[in-house]
């Protein structure tokens, strides 16, 4: 199957307010382009270094989506052209971003990772843990960034059952800060998107609440 038949065919089933992210980690530049053929220009990378690399050879219309996990250090690189940060899950982070994007002078848009898998590895926030950041002082201070929802993934299990459960943990979480009037309103005012599900498991998390989906394999071929 080619690229532009993979994407094709997952397009067509995604609901209309779901967003497609094709994961190209790992994959060539000529890879991409197929896919940007195809009329995607949403990708996603996890390597900071990588995602520059192809950022500075490919079509300035694509939106890079960052969804690894970020180190301070780094942030530098992608912070003139980066379009969503995915995985953002300290307020050190987030004070770095926000540095980075004023002396890019702009905004940039980020999603807060959110802690909902039973694997010790995976990194996130708990649910008390990003009450906190909200409600800091520190967090209200950020001019120069927007949270624009949450970010979640799934244990990597055959269990359906406890994946669901995960995802819609994920959705009450989100379900809770939008509803509430705790936080400072302007920070959270474009607060809107869930970002979980991946080729294994997407259509579940479509069905709990994902608006944005995380897809790598199934478009470009196993890594
Ligand atoms: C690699 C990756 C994906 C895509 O995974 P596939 O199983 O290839 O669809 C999604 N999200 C994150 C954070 C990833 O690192």
């Amino acid at each position: 199957m080619s690229i532009q038949s993979n994407l094709d065919i997952i397009k067509s089933g995604l609901p209309e307010h779901v967003t497609l992210v094709a994961v190209s980690k790992t994959k060539p530049v000529s890879d991409l382009m197929q896919a940007y053929e195809a009329g995607q220009r949403i990708f996603g990378e996890n390597k900071i270094q990588e995602m520059t690399d192809k950022w500075e050879e490919m079509p300035k219309d694509i939106q890079w989506h960052m969804i690894g996990h970020v180190q301070s250090n780094k942030v530098k690189f992608m912070a003139p052209y980066v379009n969503l940060i995915h995985g953002v899950d300290s307020l050190k982070l987030l004070q770095e971003i926000n540095k980075q994007a004023l002396k890019n002078n702009r905004t940039i848009d980020c999603l807060l990772q959110i802690y909902i898998a039973e694997e010790e590895s995976k990194f996130g926030l708990d649910e008390s843990e990003l009450n906190e950041l909200l409600t800091s002082a520190e967090f209200k201070e950020l001019k120069n960034i927007r949270i624009l929802g949450l970010m979640g993934m799934a244990t990597f299990t055959e269990n359906k059952n406890q994946i669901k459960k995960e995802f819609t943990h994920l959705k009450s979480i989100f379900d809770s800060i939008k509803n509430s009037d705790g936080y400072g309103k302007d920070s959270l005012q474009r607060f809107s998107t869930i970002s979980m599900g991946m080729s294994g498991d997407y259509q579940l998390a479509i069905t709990a609440g994902s608006t944005m989906v995380r897809i790598g394999s199934s478009i470009f071929g196993g890594r």
